[in-house]
Parts: structure tokens; C-alpha cells; sequence
């Protein structure tokens, strides 16, 4: 697959109003009209490049849209004050009370807890399943099946889904495929694989720097101006408004994304097969070993790796808490959820988030009480890294002496 998201973020040029080369941040919640008129037009959204009032758009967040439709390769795209503002606010807009949901059953825990327990109040019902299983996907298709939903790249177990597959099905069946697409950021760009819908938490990679939560959603044009009806978009009602400031500072921050993204990937790659050789219960997608590595592997911008994620599962969940501080007390990153920092951050989800796979199933499938999910940080001497990591195993007992490689 050819690589234009990059260059398309690229082709961007911004002019500030004194001709910055960054474009100045709009410090307004509200804007003034020359005409009555105008603005009449504007509330029926009927004017095009007119602001109204910042929670409907406003000029900063509208670049970052640009920038993040670009990489996407959409039409356009709607930022968010959250990852789950954007995806609470897509599935609002495509569901009437009654209607149905087929999800991934391995996807990011609120989302999970959303479709499950809130969704409740609209009678709006998911079916939960493995996505890989295609067969299974179109069974569950129902008359009232408003959307395919996945995640490119699963949480935590990284499951990767066949979204060329999934889209035709969707296709077939007239419903849009939505892909939650925050653990792959440039490595897949769901959109031109046929998805309708492309949703992130900037929050993560994108940003980068763990100092705020934003996400986005790319889709069409009509699509995203659907969500910021003033009468009936979720977007818009719902009000989980990005503030420009922020809008500007995660703009200067995918900057760097592709070169966070290839770093994040390289150091991956390495402490994952170093672990794999260890005899280390290793999962990353980057390894021949992973199921998902063929699915990946030909729908992946290949110069952006693997991605920044890995699991090791270290048998229990008293070995998972003690590696996890020991790693911290060694300044080898932060015991800490989210993921895409600088640091390699680690946390253990365990078996809580996935609750709808039967416990047998989850065991089988590596989520145990011992799985830790690595964000692999931005190190500049993996190598290092690696022997770090590795002594702590070996004192913990987690690795056996004689079972290293040298
Ligand atoms: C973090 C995350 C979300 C939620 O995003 P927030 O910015 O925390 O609201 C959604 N999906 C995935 C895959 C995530 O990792």
C-alpha cells in the first residue's frame, strides 16, 4: 500500500493573520455578523466559512480536522474534546432506539462499557464477537444492524481486523464500518480500505505528549456536518467541544507523528523478539508468530512498523504488579494506563474489560491476570532498555536463567 498520509500532512501550509507560520488560535466562543441575514443562514447551516459559535466550529479546530482528515485520507473530519466524545457521538448519530450494533468483542473498555450498559436506555442492543471471524460478522447482521464496529488494531489483546473484508460486508449489507483506529495511527488508514468511518483519541499517539484528551472523527463531508446540526447532530448537542487552545497544541504536536509512530514501532519490534527468543509469552503484530501478522501485514504502510504496542504475559497477576513497579523504580517508564507517551508506559487490564468472553476463552485467548500491555516509549538505546528489563525478569524469577538466549 502506498504511503500518501504523511505527504498528504505535508501539503499542508497554514498562514497565521500577521502570516505566522502557525495559524493563530481563535480565542472566541462567538463571532460577529456584518449582516442579519448571514447569520440567519449560518444557524440553517446554509454559509460555508462562517463561524456561528465555537462549540459548532471554530477556526483552530477546524485545522486540526484538516491535518487529521489528511492523514485518513477523508473528506473531512470533526474534532472532539475525547476519543469517547467521538465515538459516543458517531454511534448516537447512527442509532434509533431498537437498533443494532455488531462490535468486535476485544475493543477499548469504555466503548465496551458503553455499547453494553448505556445503550440500554435507547433499548440499542450490540452483538459482541471475534471480528477475524467474517462468518460470524455477517450472521449477526440484523434488519436493525446500524454499523459494523472494530478497532484496526485491538485493545489490549491486538487483534488486527480484515477491514478490507469487513467494508465489503458492509457494504453488501448498506450499513457503514466504523473503525476505531487510535492503537495505528499512519501504519493503517482504515478509510482507504474501504471503512466509512475513522474515529481517534488523540489522546494517545497523535497527540503524543499525555498532557490532554482529544479525539476525532473522519468521514464524509455530509456525515460531519450531520454531526454538527444545530437541530440534530450529536456532535453538536451532545457538546464534547474541543478547546482551541488545545486544538492548536496537538496540531503542532502530529508534527512529528511519523517519525513518533516509526520509533515507537522500531523499539517494539526489537524488545519483541528479543522476548520471543526469551520464551517470553510476547504478543506484538510485528511477529510471524502473531495471528494477525499476514492481515496486517497487507493492509500496513510498511515504513511505519508494526506500532507501539505489545502484551507479555507473565503468568500471574502478583508477577504482572511487581515486574510493573520494579520497571518503574528502574525510571524504565510509568505504571500507568493510556499509551503512545514518550515513556513506555505499562498497565495490566486483566480480565475485567472483555467480560462478554466466557473466562476459559479469555485465558485462551492470553487475557490473564498475568497480560501486561507495553506502550513501547521513544528510547533512544533499546538495547539497553532490553537488559534492563530482562534483569528485572530474571529476579523476579519471571525468566528462568537458563532458558535466556545470550
Ligand atoms: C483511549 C482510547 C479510547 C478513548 O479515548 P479518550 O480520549 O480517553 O476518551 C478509545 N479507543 C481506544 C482504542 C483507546 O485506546
Amino acid at each position: 500500500m502506498s504511503d500518501n498520509a504523511s505527504n498528504n500532512l505535508q501539503d499542508l501550509q497554514y498562514f497565521g493573520e500577521y502570516g505566522g507560520v502557525n495559524p493563530s488560535i481563535s480565542d472566541s466562543s462567538t463571532y460577529t455578523f456584518i449582516s442579519a441575514k448571514t447569520m440567519f443562514d449560518t444557524f440553517e447551516g446554509n454559509t460555508e466559512g462562517c463561524y456561528l459559535y465555537s462549540r459548532h466550529s471554530s477556526p483552530s479546530n477546524l485545522y486540526l480536522g484538516e491535518a487529521l482528515a489528511a492523514i485518513e485520507g477523508t473528506e473531512t473530519a470533526n474534532v472532539t474534546a475525547s476519543g469517547m466524545g467521538a465515538i459516543t457521538a458517531v454511534i448516537l448519530q447512527l442509532c434509533d432506539t431498537d437498533d443494532h450494533i455488531v462490535s468486535s468483542r476485544t475493543i477499548y473498555g469504555g466503548t465496551y462499557a458503553f455499547m453494553k450498559n448505556f445503550l440500554k436506555k435507547f433499548r440499542i442492543g450490540t452483538t459482541f464477537l471475534d471480528i477475524t471471524n467474517i462468518d460470524a460478522v455477517e450472521k449477526a447482521i440484523t434488519p436493525k444492524t446500524k454499523m459494523i464496529y472494530c478497532e484496526s488494531v485491538s485493545n489490549p489483546l491486538l487483534e488486527v481486523a480484515d477491514i478490507e473484508a469487513l467494508s465489503k460486508l458492509a457494504k453488501k449489507h448498506g450499513i457503514p464500518l466504523v473503525v476505531d483506529n487510535t492503537f495505528s495511527p499512519l501504519t493503517i488508514a482504515p478509510a482507504k480500505l474501504g471503512a466509512d468511518i475513522v474515529i481517534h483519541s488523540l489522546t494517545k499517539f497523535i497527540n503524543g505528549t499525555s498532557d490532554c484528551v482529544a479525539g476525532v472523527v473522519c468521514g464524509t463531508k455530509d456525515f460531519c456536518l450531520a454531526l454538527k446540526d444545530v437541530n440534530s447532530g450529536a456532535g453538536m448537542l451532545l457538546g464534547s467541544t474541543l478547546d482551541s487552545l488545545r486544538a492548536s497544541s496537538i496540531l503542532k504536536n502530529m508534527r512529528t507523528l511519523h517519525i513518533r509512530i516509526q520509533k515507537h514501532s522500531e523499539n517494539a519490534q526489537y524488545l519483541a523478539e528479543k522476548f520471543e527468543k526469551d520464551g517470553l509469552r510476547v504478543v506484538y503484530p510485528g511477529l510471524e508468530s502473531h495471528t494477525g501478522h499476514n492481515t496486517l501485514k497487507k493492509q500496513m504502510n510498511t515504513k511505519y512498523g508494526f506500532g507501539g504496542l505489545l502484551t507479555l504475559d507473565v503468568g500471574s497477576l502478583e508477577n504482572a504488579n511487581a515486574l510493573m513497579e520494579m520497571l518503574q523504580d528502574q525510571k524504565l517508564g510509568y505504571l500507568a494506563v493510556s499509551l503512545g507517551f514518550y515513556k513506555t508506559l505499562f498497565s495490566a487490564p486483566g480480565t475485567s474489560t472483555s467480560s462478554e468472553i466466557p473466562m476459559e476463552e479469555q485465558i485462551e485467548m492470553g487475557l490473564g491476570d498475568g497480560l501486561i500491555r507495553f506502550s513501547i516509549g521513544l528510547d533512544n538505546d533499546i538495547h539497553r532498555t532490553y537488559e534492563m528489563m530482562k534483569s528485572c525478569m530474571l529476579q523476579l524469577n519471571i525468566l528462568k536463567k537458563n532458558t535466556v538466549t545470550a
